[in-house]
């Protein structure tokens, strides 16, 4: 037995499923989760002394690759000082600060310890803001594990959400009402429903959480209008997006302002850390400036504040990470749709800057139900062979790619050489 192996046989004794947070545990692609001892740079390294090349960097914070010299620096000379005051302190000012110079929509911004409470924050603070309940989410789309975002659509009678997750009560599934992506009449039809009640529309600008799905032409902008015309507060849920696909995030790259924006994991640095920014007026309502309750112990914490200051000075002050974070999405993706070529396949590759999704389907997916017509035995499979050929991917099909400046030309063509064999492999 490996030590992945045995690891994992004892985690499921101890842990529910063997991991703390469900995909790791490869249920969607079979077989035993790789346990990771390290990293550095472009590379993963397990527990069995195996190396992989990266392609999902801690599900996107990883911007720079693994243990980034600036940050590790930054984290070793902030512990010298203390882990935790539960106090303010300076570099809270200037992260904030450079948040708010960063991302359009952020005016003021309160930090928060990872992108699920940047989104529960955020909502609460629309819905305080506006005096409303109800909420429009996106099918597929994802904004952490809060109670209001776990609602499936009603397939067809949108009014109503149901709860997906057990313990998720329908008194809080009644006030999330969900529409297809990329389709603004049935916005329209739930704001039309619901006029005067709806607080806020969060969503992803582009999508990572169901594989990644790019907003239709005029999508974001009609969003736009529809929130302006209803009194209603759009949110950016920019938590893999920020930072990431722009430097003031996809939000700077579609010139569309949202009144709110979360973000998370970028902001640390890989460190345990989320925000929410908006509108000073909308932000004004937080506690203890205003009425709307929101707080947190090691909000703020000086460890990930040193990691996130580290990395965001980095970035705002270095626009070549942007060209090469550019350079390599399309070279990565122009050389898979060549392999597909010359194997004579046609799944459907969407792609945006730093992040793409290789569906196993031949429909172009624009929303949920497209990336459901996915072939998920077969990404099951094509995983497991790049895993084999040491890439490292994420383990369903419905999640994005995150690449990083570590990758190399070298790299890339590996990449791509097993992108070729795996898919040779499993036809
Ligand atoms: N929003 C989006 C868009 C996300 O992708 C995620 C997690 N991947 C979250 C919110 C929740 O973040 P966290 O896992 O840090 O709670």
């Amino acid at each position: 037995m490996t030590q992945s192996e045995q690891l994992f046989q004892k985690a499921k004794n101890f842990i529910p499923g063997g991991v703390n947070s469900p995909v790791r545990a490869f249920r969607a692609v079979g077989g035993n989760p790789i346990f990771i001892k390290s990293a550095k740079g472009a590379y993963l390294y397990d527990e069995d002394g195996n190396a992989y090349i990266e392609l999902i960097n801690s599900w996107g914070p990883m911007i720079l690759g693994h243990a980034n010299e600036l940050v590790e620096k930054a984290v070793s000379d902030a512990i010298q000082s203390g882990f935790s005051f539960g106090a303010p302190t300076r570099r809270e000012v200037e992260m904030a600060e450079l948040i708010c110079s960063m991302v359009p929509s952020v005016e003021k911004v309160r930090m928060v310890n990872s992108g699920t409470e940047a989104t529960m924050s955020a909502v609460r603070v629309a819905r305080g803001y506006t005096g409303r309940d109800k909420m429009i989410k996106f099918e597929g789309n994802y904004h952490g594990h809060g109670d209001s975002f776990l609602i499936a659509a009603g397939s067809g009678v949108m009014t109503f959400g149901s709860p997906d997750s057990p313990g998720v009560t329908k008194g809080v599934a009644n006030d999330t009402l969900t529409a297809p992506y990329n389709n603004l009449e049935a916005v329209q039809t739930l704001v039309d429903a619901n006029k005067g009640n709806i607080a806020c529309i969060i969503l992803e600008p582009v999508v990572g959480n169901m594989g990644l799905v790019k907003p239709a032409e005029g999508f974001l902008e009609g969003l736009r209008t529809i929130c302006d015309k209803e009194g209603i507060i759009l949110i950016f849920d920019e938590v893999m997006t920020g930072f990431r696909l722009a430097k003031g995030g996809f939000q700077e790259r579609c010139g569309v302002t949202p009144d709110m924006t979360t973000m998370g994991k970028i902001i640390g640095g890989g460190m345990p850390v989320g925000a929410y920014g908006g509108k000073k007026e909308i932000m004004d309502c937080v506690s203890p400036a205003g009425p709307v309750y929101q707080a947190g112990t090691l909000s703020g914490n000086p460890i990930a504040m040193a990691a996130g200051l580290a990395m965001l000075n980095h970035l705002n002050e270095t626009p070549s990470v942007y060209a090469r974070l550019e350079e390599v999405g399309t070279r990565l993706t122009d050389g898979m749709k060549a392999n597909m070529d010359k194997l004579g396949l046609n799944y459907t590759l969407n792609h945006v800057g730093s992040m793409f999704t290789l569906f196993f389907t031949d429909k172009a997916v624009n929303n949920f139900e497209d990336a459901k017509t996915s072939d998920t035995v077969a990404f099951g499979k094509y995983f497991q062979a790049m895993l084999k050929r040491g890439i490292y991917l994420a383990p369903s099909q419905y999640e994005a790619m995150f690449l990083s400046t570590a990758l190399t030309d070298e790299h890339i063509a590996t990449i791509l050489q097993a992108n070729y064999e795996s898919l040779q492999e499993i036809q």
